[in-house]
């Protein structure tokens, strides 16, 4: 006689089709009703595999068509559900993750903001002139969207499963964050709650401060989730450093974070800094200088608005000099779009001269000498 694993609990439905035994043990499909609608489908299939594989959250086409392939497919299951309508198709409102435009979409393809306002009070900071103003803050507030910490962590899980099944986020991965920085002792709890999560999930994840400390303690703390860093997961720090510590109130000083890099390399992770706004070219060739062998990738821009300190004749000979250093160096270096812009259009053309769409992730590091590469194999 046919056997089937249907149950209820509370709102709860499950309805399985026939269970069939295999030597992994019990598989069968089945489908969930929440409140009288189909909210998932899914696949039993013994002691190892198995789960959701279509819900209106991710797999979107998927789950449209899923009711019809049932009624060839699994009759018997078709006919216990085929009066049970669909769940509403989830579409993100993009409170957590969005794909920014302009010169942030230069920047990253896919990034998260939790929060606005930002307590390291940079003088040049763009959120306090531009849309943001009128919300901006040297304390860094949860965004009005979000009823809480929890509400922010829940509704990121959310969008980022249904952008994986949706979107080439995995491939682009997610950048924090343009509206403060994510690694402020009031901000980085949920950037370590949404990195680890984007991590488990295959979404690479790089992360741009100006706290030092903070992205020590970052890492620390991934470390601990994960059982210690290894090059599987995909994780870059970056470091805005533009030398001028007198315009960055509150962030770490340019040594602390240059330390912080030196150290976050060692331990395996991709590395980059930041310098933009570039606002004198000795001090953009020091920082360079100073963080050759440690810095996988540079990306280098122009102040954005007011009176540019740059003067472009001075760039023709400094852009080739520094892409040279870099590129002896094995790192990269992405000359962004203002810096053109100056030049009338003019792009430099060297190996070591990358676009906006290069994956820091593709570089082949060396794992640290003193380490031992540990043994996985999942290993990216
Ligand atoms: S770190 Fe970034 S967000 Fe924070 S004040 Fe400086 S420029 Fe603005």
């Amino acid at each position: 006689m046919a056997t089937y694993k249907d149950w209820t609990q509370g709102d709860e439905q499950c309805f399985t089709s026939e269970v069939g035994i295999s030597p992994r043990g019990e598989y069968y499909n089945y489908v969930i009703v929440k409140g009288g609608k189909i909210v998932g489908f899914g696949e039993e299939q013994g002691n190892y595999a198995g789960g959701i594989y279509a819900s209106p959250e991710f797999s979107t086409e998927c789950f449209k068509h899923e009711k019809e392939r049932l009624k060839t497919q699994y009759p018997e299951l078709y006919e216990k559900i085929k009066d049970i309508p669909l769940a509403k198709i989830y579409k993100p409102a993009n409170k957590a993750i969005y794909r920014p435009k302009g010169k942030a979409g230069e920047y990253a393809a896919w990034a998260c903001n939790f929060y606005t306002g930002c307590s390291n009070d940079c003088q040049y900071c763009y959120c306090k002139r531009g849309v943001l103003s009128h919300v901006w803050s040297t304390t860094p507030r949860l965004k009005k969207c979000f009823k809480d910490a929890d509400d922010a962590i829940e509704t990121f899980r959310k969008e980022l499963d249904y952008y994986i099944a949706n979107s080439s986020i995995q491939n682009r991965g997610l950048f924090f964050s343009f509206t403060t920085d994510p690694l402020l002792d009031e901000t980085g709890g949920l950037t370590v709650e949404a990195a680890e999560y984007a991590i488990r999930k295959r979404v690479p994840v790089q992360i741009l401060t100006k706290r030092a400390d903070g992205a020590l303690r970052f890492v620390e703390c991934l470390s601990q989730m994960f059982g210690g860093i290894r090059p599987f997961h995909k994780i870059a720090i970056g470091f805005t450093l533009t030398g001028f510590d007198e315009l960055e109130t509150n962030a770490s000083l340019t040594e602390s974070r240059i330390h912080a890099m030196r150290t976050i390399h060692a331990l395996g992770l991709r590395t980059f800094a930041s310098i933009e706004p570039m606002l004198d070219l000795t001090m953009t060739e020091d920082i360079v200088n100073c963080t050759l062998g440690f810095c996988d990738l540079y990306k280098i821009g122009l102040l954005s608005g007011g009176k540019q300190p740059i003067d472009p004749k001075n760039l023709f000979s400094f852009i080739p000099n520094i892409t040279n250093k870099i590129g002896n160096a094995g790192a990269k270096v992405y000359w962004k779009k203002s810096v053109s812009e100056l030049l009338d259009g003019a792009v430099y053309s060297h190996p070591a001269a990358v676009d906006d769409g290069y994956d820091i992730f593709s570089i082949n590091r060396q794992w640290p000498h003193n380490r031992q590469q540990p043994f996985n194999p999942f290993m990216l």
